[in-house]
């Protein structure tokens, strides 16, 4: 239905979208998930002509939007938008909300896109609330009188750009619900959302987007249980880290420590575990033969709240977990008590020693 080719935006100098790749086809429900400021909304807005993209094409049911022979508001016509904000009109009451765009658009009578407003209210669970103002809706009402708008347009795919993010907590659900509804009944959806659990249920598949790409996709499944690329680990697992670069043999392990330890204190890391990251710290550094460009870092899973210590460092391979030399004994043997997982790996000219800590 949507075939998405090398699209590109850049506002000025700043590339938001580098090289957007993606085909949707009908019926499919697609979560587009990632870091704030990575062009989700771009994409969104880029698809229905909001933003004029910079490159690259959209093709509609084969028909390339960005043509100048196509028939630009036609097309864009089978898209709807729900934006965070609602965006209704405060002086028209919820009926005449979902009336006025098909009665000057599509050309119905007042008849026909009052008695259309109505099953749509139903739908969305707001019969009773057809000649009331939006200012006297709750704002979980609002958006779902902004989807039920949507949908009087008769739209072959709803786009929506994080239709929850706006609302009280108490009010998400009975939006997600609503979605789930049309998702059920077949509606073509792409949905740029931070409700994780939302997406894992809701997705037929997933984009994750960062550096300007659709950098991973995939099933719920393959996203959310097995990612493939550490920067989709990361943000699922909400991972936090602290990186230090150490580059001479006299470096100044106290202030490296206090470093750790105020992390630690940051994410909430008993005080415990902290002590023994910064023990471990210690101990990987005793490990280490070349001081010109080591590299030490601790990341904090708010996910499942398991700390992670890594350390690289540049040389010729040699994984001291195996053949260890003397005074390497003693250092190995603490890390094994308190970690539960101790891996080695040599990639790109550095030797990498991954510390997964025992959580008490
Ligand atoms: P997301 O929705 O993933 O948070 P956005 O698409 O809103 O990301 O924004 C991506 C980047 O593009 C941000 O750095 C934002 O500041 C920038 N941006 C978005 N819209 C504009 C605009 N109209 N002019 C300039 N920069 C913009
Ligand atoms: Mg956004």
């Amino acid at each position: 239905m949507i075939q998405v080719q090398n699209l590109s935006k850049h506002f000025g100098s700043l590339v938001v979208l580098k090289d957007i790749n993606a085909d949707i086809r009908k019926g499919e429900v697609i979560s587009v998930i990632g870091p704030s400021g990575t062009g989700k909304s771009t994409f969104l807005r880029c698809l229905n002509l909001l933003e004029m993209p910079t490159g690259g094409s959209i093709l509609i049911d084969g028909i390339p939007l960005l043509d100048r022979h196509t028939n630009v508001p036609r097309l864009r016509r089978k898209m709807g938008m729900v934006f965070q904000s609602f965006n209704l009109y405060n002086h028209l009451t919820v009926i005449e909300n979902l009336s006025i765009g098909p009665r000057k658009l599509l050309g119905k009578t007042r008849e026909e896109a009052h008695r259309k407003g109505m099953e749509l209210l139903k739908l969305v669970g707001l019969g009773e609330k057809a000649y009331a103002f939006p200012d006297e809706l709750s704002g979980g009402q609002k958006q779902r009188v902004a989807i039920a708008r949507c949908m009087a347009m008769e739209p072959e795919i709803l786009l929506f750009d994080e239709p929850t993010s706006a609302l009280d907590p108490t009010m998400v659900s009975e939006v997600l619900a609503v979605i789930r509804r049309l998702a059920r009944e077949g509606m073509t959806m792409v949905i740029v959302t931070h409700e994780m659990e939302f997406a894992r249920n809701i997705s037929t598949r997933v984009f994750y987007m960062d550096e300007g790409l659709i950098y991973e996709e995939g099933s719920s499944e393959q996203i959310f249980d097995q990612p493939r690329k550490e920067k989709t680990r990361a943000f699922l697992h909400r991972i936090r880290s602290l990186e230090r670069k150490i580059s001479s043999p006299d470096y100044d392990l106290y202030a490296l420590q206090a470093e750790m330890e105020a992390f630690c204190d940051k994410h909430m890391v008993t005080k415990r575990v902290a002590g023994y990251a910064v023990h471990m710290t210690e101990e990987v550094l005793c490990l280490q033969k070349d001081f010109s460009d080591v590299r030490i870092s601790l990341s904090y899973s708010e996910k499942d709240g398991s700390l992670e210590l890594e350390c690289s460092s540049a040389g010729p391979g040699r994984n001291p977990l195996e053949e260890p030399g003397e005074e390497e004994e003693i250092p190995i043997r603490l890390i094994r008590a308190r970690c539960s997982q101790v891996d080695y790996r040599y990639e790109g000219g550095k030797n990498i020693l991954t510390l997964l800590l025992k959580k008490e």
